[in-house]
């Protein structure tokens, strides 16, 4: 079985959050279990891209609206990478070689990705058995395989599409609509959702089964969907959730190169100690305190809007530390630099992103707070977890669905509703948690949870096989 997976992101080559683990692990996960799972991706400008050679494939030029652009695929093939299947890059230069993933035409970006990967699958010798797209970057793939002469060979290849996060939908105005090849105004019903062009309903509508990556967050789009309820209650019956996995290969405190100390569930008392007098030295923290983290987008679905007045009443009454790592939203940012001042030895925070730093943390901390309102899946409390450092989440999504709470004989601290009462409460009682007997015999044990991809690996084959028997 050829699958060929479309993302903007995939982990080592280009991570902005969860979507780049999830193309950096499923496909070699998929072919382990014999199949062959290659993924194509945007040629960005970065550090993997300026320090690999990579093996043009194909040439060709593709129009939008009234603009040519050359563009190339250019590969990295699995047994010349490390990354354990075939990647493939879509390189126009004029639009896609940025230094950042994201900026502020995606439009134009992400639609000459989709189409020039089309183009080249199209006029391929062999066409993949399934096209997996994932989140509206890639979009408007179902919609052109299904309604574009010009890719009508592909019309009975299978068509995945995988919602990572429901909040963003590429949503672009009717003006752009003609860049689209061999638009239709018959098209606008297929394209458009609330007046506006939405990548992401168009897949919805298209895909031949849409997943999201986990099932409680399937139930919940139900709900609460930004927009896109009716739509998803009306495909039910194509829409499956499947929980991610984390790559135990990559996460791993025994051989991971990142961290401070490796250690086993064994060794997990000087290995976890260690990490943490690094970070606490680091940061100017008391090793003696539990260290609350928090790794992550600062945005108000991370809970982020409210992290300067939750820790602040939390740091005042309780003698704990909290360490923060992320980026977002500046007025948030600079309300968690300003915070600093006040905290001086109880509080820090490294406004960035930093892989390195994020190993770490998750090594170092005792407890990974994450009080998202949304969460389709969440794949730092997974990490936690492995890293034997516990979990204070809200109760949804996928955190919803690997979090069990200590009162429930689980093993986390859950909380209901994202308010600072609950979330410093939740605190509160992870401090407590510090202190009682069963704290060090907990972190031992959650590191041994299974959230390795081979299960949901295994599961996105089936949902594939479910679409064509004969694959
Ligand atoms: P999302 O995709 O919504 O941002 P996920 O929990 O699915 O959230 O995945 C987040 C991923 O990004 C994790 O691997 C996390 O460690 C990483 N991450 C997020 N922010 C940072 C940061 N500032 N520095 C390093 N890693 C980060």
């Amino acid at each position: 079985m050829i699958i060929t997976h479309l993302s903007a992101e995939c982990y080592p080559i280009a991570k902005v959050g969860g979507l780049a683990d999830v193309l950096g692990a499923l496909p070699k996960y998929q072919n382990e279990l014999g199949a062959t799972s290659q993924v194509i991706m945007p040629f960005y400008k970065n550090k993997y891209t300026q320090s690999h050679c990579f093996k043009a494939v194909y040439n060709d030029t593709i129009l939008l609206g009234e603009t040519d652009y050359d563009f190339r695929i250019l590969t990295l093939k699995d047994h010349e990478n490390d990354l354990g299947f075939d990647i493939f890059f879509v390189d126009v230069p004029e639009l896609l070689y940025t230094d950042f993933v994201y900026t502020s035409d995606d439009t134009e970006r992400f639609l000459a990705f989709q189409i020039a990967a089309l183009d080249w699958i199209a006029q391929g010798d062999t066409i993949p058995d399934v096209i997996h797209c994932h989140d509206h970057h890639t979009g408007l793939v179902p919609f052109m395989m299904q309604e574009s002469f010009r890719y009508s060979m592909l019309r009975k290849v299978p068509v995945a599409f995988t919602i990572h996060n429901a909040q963003y939908q590429g949503w672009f105005s009717h003006d752009l609509v003609s860049l689209i090849p061999e638009f239709k105004f018959s098209h606008v019903g297929l394209l458009d959702w609330n007046h506006v062009i939405n990548p992401m309903a168009a897949a919805i509508k298209c895909a031949w089964v849409v997943t999201t990556v986990s099932p409680s967050y399937m139930d919940e789009l139900k709900e609460n969907a930004n927009g896109l309820e009716s739509l998803l209650s009306d495909e039910h019956a194509k829409c499956i959730g499947i929980l991610n996995g984390i790559d135990t290969s990559v996460w791993n405190t025994e051989t991971d190169p990142l961290i401070i100390e490796n250690y086993t569930q064994k060794t997990i008392a000087e290995g976890k100690q260690k990490n943490k007098a690094w970070l606490c030295k680091e940061f100017n923290l008391d090793v003696n305190r539990p260290l609350i983290a928090f790794i992550g987008r600062l945005v108000e679905q991370k809970g982020a809007d409210l992290f300067s007045k939750i820790f602040s009443e939390s740091l005042f009454g309780n003698d704990i530390s909290i360490l923060l790592l992320g980026s977002g939203e500046k007025h948030t940012e600079n309300d968690l630099i300003n915070l600093k001042e006040k905290f001086p030895d109880k509080y820090n925070a490294y406004i960035g992103y930093d892989e390195k730093l994020s190993h770490i943390i998750y090594a170092g901390a005792d407890f990974l707070l994450m009080p998202s309102r949304v969460e389709p899946c969440g794949l730092n409390q997974m990490y936690a977890l492995r890293y034997g450092t516990i979990p204070i989440v809200n109760n949804i999504g996928g955190l919803k669905d690997t979090v069990e709470d200590l009162y429930d004989d689980g093993f986390g601290i859950c909380h209901n509703g994202v308010t600072i009462s609950e979330v410093c409460e939740a605190i509160e009682r992870a401090s407590e948690f510090y202190d009682s007997d069963i704290f060090k015999q907990t972190r031992a044990e959650v590191m041994a949870i299974d959230h390795s991809w081979h299960a949901s690996a295994q599961s996105y084959l089936n949902v594939y096989n479910s679409l064509n028997p004969f694959l």
